[in-house]
């Protein structure tokens, strides 16, 4: 399924450059193979890394201008999230809902059909929709429990100063 779908992109990578032409680079399609084969979502230094442990090295010009045409191309899709932007490999253009921490930034996909009916029958005006990407801001349990125990820990520390008054 993965693999077909990593197919699928190099397919539409080969025509663009082969249309456009442009310089059929080993460097774009093993960006391209590196980002498929990622489970989920990665910044842009998370993809350096990778393809640095695969002795690839790309320069971060290659990387973005890259990573550009593959959002172009529908090959990937950029989010941009409050504290930074990640990409994620998908050719398919489907709809995707996501839920994001504002504390650690942790994303996780969700999903939500009773959402996608409501969204389904929007009509959008003078407009031809293509898909739709939505994000929850919140806290995870993590940060949740984190906050617990730090709340409860000052607690602790104010009703010893009561006690003492
Ligand atoms: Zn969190």
């Amino acid at each position: 399924m993965k693999n077909d779908k990593k197919v699928a992109a190099r397919a539409a990578l080969t025509k663009y450059i082969e249309e456009n032409n442009c310089r059929k680079t080993t460097e774009r399609f093993a960006l391209l193979d590196a980002m498929y084969d990622i489970d989920g979502l990665f910044t842009i230094e998370e993809l350096a890394e990778r393809m640095a442990v695969q002795n690839f090295h790309v320069s971060r010009a290659t990387l973005y201008n890259s990573l550009n045409l593959f959002v172009k191309l529908c090959l990937v899709v950029k989010h941009r999230f409050q504290t930074e932007t990640k990409y994620e490999a998908c050719c398919d253009t489907s709809n995707h809902c996501y839920q994001t921490c504002t504390i650690c930034g942790k994303v996780t996909e969700i999903d939500l059909p009773e959402i996608a009916k409501v969204l389904y029958n929007v009509r959008l005006k003078r407009f031809r929709r293509e898909y739709y990407s939505l994000y929850f801001y919140g806290v995870c349990q993590t940060c949740q429990a984190r906050s617990k125990r730090k709340k409860n820990l000052k607690g602790t520390k104010k009703s010893n100063i009561d006690k003492n008054e």
